[in-house]
């Protein structure tokens, strides 16, 4: 059997070029070698966005046509929907056992994501939503994960859970994971050059966002603010400009030499963006285009029969977890 991967998307917005650098890219590699699963996490969404539910709904539409886009195919690829398959809150609510209050307090991923959102308290589902994403790895059996660098230590804490449960069930039907990263770029920056790009943070540039939106945000992107005069030398270091060259101009060799030219002095901001906005043009253009030739009603058949798929194999597999932790049937 060929490996499983699964990876996920919150329907909190649309999406943007960090989910394309971060995520897409693998995941289109991928579904030509593997048995790939793509999980839109409604669930995961309702901890941070529980009062806004019909956002929820829209970016479930929105989310499965940024898919098809850029060129995720359903043939190859199965599509689901969180909320859809009970298993995965039954296997959530077993490893919650398995984990404690202080050891997610650590987790440098949920403590960033406090810090940034600022709850008044914390509600318990957010708190816990990195046991609630290790349920969905593991029910799936995907043993890599194509994410964000920002995954990594849910990751770990992911396999942490394997171990633990591997080990106290006597068992072996969990299997660790692996996160793969984009070599090229693992976490774009936003072009507030702050934070990552988010779709919370409002700092990011969208798949479908119209061109002369793109352009806009290209050229309100933070470079150095004592870059003044065009013969000044710049700081590369914490540019976003050069952080997007980076993770898309398509020819690196070109970058270095305008990062030695910008440092020395004689490059000038808006030249390297005019190229930037270009760079984007050609790889949104054809995303664009495709999302075109897709409806929502095309997403809803798609998520229907993914939804199906993935009920099957996670009813196979909780039937095995209930089996190792002695669970009774009264069926
Ligand atoms: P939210 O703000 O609602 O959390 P998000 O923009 O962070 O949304 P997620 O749905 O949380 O997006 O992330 C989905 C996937 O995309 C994850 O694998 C994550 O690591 C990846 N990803 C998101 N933002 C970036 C980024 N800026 N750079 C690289 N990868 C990213
Ligand atoms: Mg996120």
């Amino acid at each position: 059997m060929s490996a499983r991967i699964l990876t996920a998307d919150r329907p909190t917005g649309k999406l943007h070029l960090g989910h394309y650098v971060g995520s897409l890219t693998n995941r289109l590699s991928f579904q030509d070698q593997y048995q790939q699963y793509v999980m839109i996490a409604d669930v995961q969404a309702l901890t941070d966005y529980w009062e806004d539910p019909d956002l929820i709904i829209k970016s479930i539409y929105e989310v499965g046509l940024d898919y098809l886009s850029v060129g995720l195919d359903p043939l190859k690829t199965t599509f689901f929907v969180q909320s859809q398959i009970p298993q995965l809150f039954e296997l959530t609510t077993y490893f919650s056992n398995l984990v404690s209050k202080s050891r997610l307090e650590r987790n440098p991923t949920i403590k960033a994501e406090l810090e940034q959102k600022s709850f008044g308290s914390v509600p318990m589902g957010f708190f816990s939503y990195p046991i609630s994403q290790a349920a969905d790895i593991t029910l799936f059996k995907a043993t890599l994960v194509p994410v964000g660098e920002d995954q990594q230590p849910l990751l770990e804490l992911t396999n942490e859970i394997v171990r633990k449960f591997n080990h106290l069930y006597q068992t072996g039907c969990l299997l660790e994971c692996q996160a793969v990263l984009n070599q090229r770029c693992s976490r774009l920056i936003g072009i507030c050059g702050q934070h990552k790009a988010s779709k919370s943070l409002g700092n990011a540039i969208f798949l479908s966002d119209p061109l002369p939106i793109v352009k806009e945000k290209v050229f309100q992107m933070y470079t150095d603010p004592n870059h003044i005069r065009v013969s000044d030398p710049g700081k590369v270091e914490g540019n976003v400009v050069f952080a997007y060259l980076d993770a898309f101009h398509p020819n690196s060799q070109e970058v270095v030499q305008w990062k030695q030219e910008y440092e020395k002095g004689g490059l000038g901001d808006v030249y390297l963006k005019n190229i930037l906005y270009k760079d984007l043009t050609d790889l949104l253009e054809p995303i664009q285009e495709r999302r075109q030739r897709f409806t929502v009603k095309d997403v809803k058949e798609i998520l229907y029969q993914g939804c199906s798929v993935a009920r099957t194999v996670a009813n196979t597999a909780i039937q095995e977890v209930r089996q190792a932790m002695k669970i009774l049937s009264f069926e």
